[in-house]
């Protein structure tokens, strides 16, 4: 719940002459009580998230019950104790019963493939890809499916308290535009795939005119400029080698899916005389930035080595799961040589849900489940993968992942006086296995409300709905003609 009059004018308080200086100096007074630092400038763009339990996500787990968030433009100011002075005429967000929580941040995924979600399912993963995913996608990904599901998708992760997502799919320009929009965080941008894709025939030609696009997000403030390879089984390993050195030149994340299946070693040695993490260390992929997605099948060495190197993992569990991937990723032993691990929901085809605190739920489960240890994976772990672990995996630590000053203020508010999460007696606990996506009911990116009372505000969620049936009927009748021709 806004408490202001002005709901709809963010920065509409009016100023006191030297309310400023006495709420620095306020807080200079109290300094136990307040983390961070008020800067007199920014009186008008202020805002308080306040009176709920902040789970701040920094090393040292701080939690501050009755807690404040001040916001100052795009950035959060201060932490503030339940006892510390109020700035005066702020506007503030009543998040009493409420967590307040760093924006979760999904490592791994292709967004526009909501338009595709529940198409086909319950297949092997080369089988789905191969015989539903890449023929239909070949004759119908285009710049406005692109658009639309990319809008679509980031409507459903805002909703689930979702405010990075990093993207790998076609027409990056679209997504990006889809992302703006929404008000939601994204890294995407080039990416290649050894065959021809919708948006171009060769790995060359996407490369070519990719440094417009890593210059043009340089420093955007929604926009994360990412370069990605699509896997070593779909892509020439010197096209890999080429696409790393952009991302390097570039100072870009990059993505490459690696280690997902079982056949991927066997395929990669016959290619290149190398194992995957080998084959992708010569080819100058490992470095700080870098998320490897799925990164399953990994042997002591090859964790070694990626530990070595600063590269992330985009850990996701139900896609893995789903997709009868019959190991689970060596997520502890990876967490326990420091390489960051995030979560990631993978596309939501192969999913079939973009919730990160589903996933949350999942990962824990999973890796209590195959090691037979309950301790392994605690709750404050996970969430930590879902916060800063992702954060730091997309080697956006500096900016985002926690509720830090001086960080983004993106933020979640988990309502928690619902049936479900009463009472609350550990943090983590309610937050990864008990609170869902529907929990949510305010959420900040950049400080700008996204999501208000459990819905987006900065899009036409009913229009882009409508995009999506429609979207539906058009990739129902593909998919007939597909399995038309397949079968004549
Ligand atoms: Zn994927």
């Amino acid at each position: 719940m806004i408490r202001s009059p002005h709901r709809r004018h963010a920065w509409a308080w009016t100023r006191r002459a030297g309310a400023d200086r006495s709420l620095a100096l306020a807080l200079a007074a109290s300094a136990s009580a307040c983390i961070g630092d008020v800067d007199p400038d920014h009186a008008d763009d202020r805002l308080l998230v306040d009176g709920g339990t902040v789970v701040v996500m920094d090393a040292e787990g701080t939690i501050l019950e009755g807690g404040a968030v001040l916001v100052e433009g795009d950035r959060i100011a201060a932490l503030l104790e339940a006892s510390a002075p109020r700035p005066p005429g702020v506007r503030v967000i009543d998040a009493t019963g409420h967590l307040v929580v760093p924006g979760l941040v999904n490592t791994h995924g292709h967004a526009a493939m909501s338009l595709l979600r529940g198409l086909a399912d319950d297949l092997p993963l080369m089988t789905w890809l191969e015989q539903h995913i890449f023929p239909v996608e070949a004759e119908l990904v285009a710049p406005d499916f692109v658009y639309w599901g990319t809008l679509l998708a980031s409507a459903e992760m805002l909703r689930n308290g979702t405010t990075t997502f990093a993207d790998m799919y076609y027409f990056r320009d679209e997504v990006a535009r889809a992302a703006v929009e929404a008000g939601i965080r994204a890294v995407t941008g080039p990416g290649i795939i050894g065959f021809p894709a919708p948006d171009f025939p060769t790995p060359d030609a996407s490369l070519q005119d990719a440094a417009a696009f890593l210059e043009e997000y340089r420093d955007h403030p929604l926009i994360v400029p990412g370069v990605s390879a699509h896997a070593l089984y779909t892509t020439p390993l010197e096209a890999v080698e080429r696409a790393a050195r952009l991302a390097v030149e570039h100072d870009a994340v990059f993505q490459i899916h690696a280690a997902e299946d079982p056949s991927e070693d066997s395929t990669t040695r016959a290619a290149t005389g190398m194992g995957v993490v080998e084959a992708l260390e010569s080819a100058g992929v490992l470095r700080p930035g870098t998320v490897l997605a799925h990164a399953v099948y990994l042997s002591d060495e090859e964790i070694a080595l990626i530990a070595a190197s600063g590269a992330g993992i985009a850990h996701n569990p139900q896609s893995n799961m789903k997709l009868g991937i019959a190991a689970a990723a060596r997520v502890p032993e990876a967490l326990a040589a420091g390489i960051p691990v995030g979560l990631g929901t993978d596309g939501p085809a192969s999913n079939n849900d973009l919730d990160l605190f589903d996933e949350m739920d999942a990962a824990a489960k999973l890796h209590k489940f195959v090691s037979g240890d309950p301790s392994v994976l605690p709750a404050e772990t996970v969430f930590r993968m879902a916060t800063a672990g992702g954060a730091r995996a997309l080697n956006l630590h500096d900016r985002i992942g926690s509720l830090e000053p001086g960080k983004k203020a993106d933020i979640v508010l988990l309502d928690v006086g619902r049936p479900g999460l009463a009472p609350l007696y550990r943090v983590y606990s309610h937050l990864v296995y008990a609170a869902r996506g529907s929990d949510v009911a305010t959420v900040l990116v950049n400080g700008r409300i996204v999501v208000e009372d459990g819905r987006v505000v900065s899009i036409d969620e009913q229009e882009v709905m409508r995009q999506a049936r429609e979207f539906g009927d058009r990739i129902r009748e593909v998919v007939e003609r597909v399995a038309a021709g397949a079968s004549s």
